[in-house]
């Protein structure tokens, strides 16, 4: 993974500082993450972040990196520890990124139904039987469009989606990373109506777009999703957004959330979100984001 600063407009894209909430982090209980979540809290408190949730990786199928990578309750209790120890300087919470595949739905809900967790992600990932793993990407794009290439992630987000499961959805266009050698992030403006229904699923359940900044420092230099579907969703009568760094590194803590913010701001949004049952008053944007 690689962890850039370079931004489209010369502007330099940094960690955000006093801001509300950074929803998406990996800490060492990631297969692909060894950053200790004592160094994010200090960062929070350092930075004016004034609550984090930490949203290590759980993945269903066997063999797959986040595949019974922790155990719960070492991971609730260390967590629940630093929060305690954090208390009123930085509000810690215990949530979790699960790896939705729509073949494992039943086990998920399961998990989630005997796993208490304050805050869920549900995210579609490139397993290594995915059309998007790194084997098979090459052969799966061969001779289609950017709308039939987006298709069969798009159909498991949009499961994800209608599962009801999680309390937001995680980089809803992932596989613009993973796409962008054959369809520049550009290209995914063109189809709108391979959005729609992901967006309609969003609104129709009261799950919350995550604006996930990682793009940002990565080569396509956009959120997942971009400004224009954050603004469409608005218009659709989208209620809830998060906004979350993705890091997995230290660096990466709130990096672009100021950027993510401003995209949050112009689709219409005044606050954030964090657990699907509440309206938070207290993630409203700060004033500098009030149009
Ligand atoms: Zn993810
Ligand atoms: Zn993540």
């Amino acid at each position: 993974m690689t962890d850039t600063n370079e931004s489209r407009e010369g502007r330099p894209v940094a960690q955000a500082r006093d801001f509300p909430i950074d929803t998406h982090m990996h800490t060492a209980f990631s297969h692909d993450s060894n950053v200790l979540l004592e160094l994010y809290a200090a960062q929070a408190a350092e930075l004016g972040i004034r609550e984090i949730a930490i949203t290590d990786h759980v993945d269903f199928m066997p063999g797959s990196g986040g595949y019974r990578y922790f155990d719960f309750n070492v991971r609730r209790k260390v967590i629940g520890d630093a929060a305690e120890r954090w208390a009123g300087k930085v509000a810690i919470r215990h949530g979790v990124e699960i790896t939705y595949e729509s073949r494992y739905e039943e086990e998920i809900g399961e998990y989630l139904r005997t796993h208490p967790f304050d805050y869920s992600i549900g995210s579609v990932h490139a397993v290594s039987d995915s059309p998007y793993a790194r084997a098979r990407i090459e052969t799966f794009v061969a001779g289609k469009t950017v709308a039939e290439a987006v298709a069969p992630y798009f159909a498991e987000v949009e499961a994800a989606i209608r599962s009801g499961m999680f309390d937001t959805v995680g980089h809803l266009d992932q596989c613009k990373r993973w796409l962008r050698p054959w369809f520049p992030p550009a290209v995914f403006a063109t189809i709108p109506a391979s959005y729609e229904p992901l967006l309609a699923a969003l609104v129709d359940g009261g799950t919350a777009l995550e604006v996930n900044s990682s793009g940002l420092r990565h080569p396509e230099h956009e959120t997942y999703p971009a400004a224009w579907v954050v603004a469409r969703f608005h218009e659709l009568g989208g209620r809830r957004v998060t906004v979350g760094s993705d890091a997995h590194l230290p660096q990466s803590f709130a990096f672009g959330l100021e950027e993510a913010a401003e995209i949050v701001a112009a689709a219409g949004f005044d606050r954030l979100s964090l657990e699907r049952a509440l309206d938070r008053g207290d993630l409203l944007l700060p004033e500098r984001f009030r149009r």
